[in-house]
């Protein structure tokens, strides 16, 4: 079972889970294997995140009798925050096949050092929707805490945030600005260096996915 630590942060403790993590930790990692560990984990990730999803019922014929079966009572709307976000958008859609895709694109303003807005576009169904946003590194929680503000003022009023590494400060940070945002994370890292990476962490997630070291 997945252990909840503090708040509302749940660590997804799974040997698999810990297994792909440590394949793109690890910097001889090729830019294949990287995207391919990445993207099952994005998979495997999404599969706790989605644990406390309401289903319904619904009535089905299979090819011999008929049947009381479930669906998901809400529709489903995933938003990644690019550009790191859109590398675990493949394996989340994998579970997630009739998710709708919230595209949020986010820029760090040099002077303000404040995340800005570049891009925003996403499903009309926000407000009955169940959104997972998707960032593989909670570092500083900046980026997170503007797409969230982002999401809620376009309507979303179920959102869960889901990321592979994580820190005390971005889990804090995210936590007092959306306390009823659940996080989901794989690791919980020690620290942030002076330039905002999370050590040990894994180096830069979008440059490592899209081969742009
Ligand atoms: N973004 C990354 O890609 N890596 C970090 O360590 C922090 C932010």
């Amino acid at each position: 079972m997945p252990s909840t630590i503090a708040y509302d942060v749940t660590v997804v403790d799974h040997p698999l889970v810990r297994v792909k993590l440590s394949t793109i930790r690890d910097a001889e990692t090729s830019l294949a294997l990287f995207r391919q560990e990445l993207t099952e984990l994005a998979a495997l990730m999404t599969f706790e995140v989605t644990r406390s999803l309401q289903t319904r019922e619904c009535r089905i014929q299979t090819p011999l009798a008929g049947y009381v079966g479930s669906q998901l009572a809400r529709p489903i709307v995933i938003a990644p925050i690019l550009r790191a976000g859109l590398g675990m958008l493949e394996g989340m859609l994998k579970v997630l096949s009739g998710a709708g895709v919230a595209h949020i694109g986010l820029y760090r303003n040099e002077q303000t050092r404040l995340p800005e807005s570049y891009y925003f576009k996403a499903p009309p169904d926000l407000a009955e929707a169940e959104v997972i946003v998707a960032d593989p590194m909670l570092a500083t929680g900046g980026s997170a805490t503007a797409a969230i503000t982002q999401l809620k003022s376009h309507g979303a009023e179920s959102i869960r945030f889901m990321c592979l590494v994580s820190c005390p400060p971005g889990l804090e940070r995210l936590q007092a600005n959306h306390p009823d945002v659940p996080i989901f994370t794989a690791s919980i890292d020690p620290e942030l260096d002076d330039r905002a990476y999370i050590v040990p962490g894994l180096g830069d997630a979008g440059d490592r996915f899209f081969g742009t070291l």
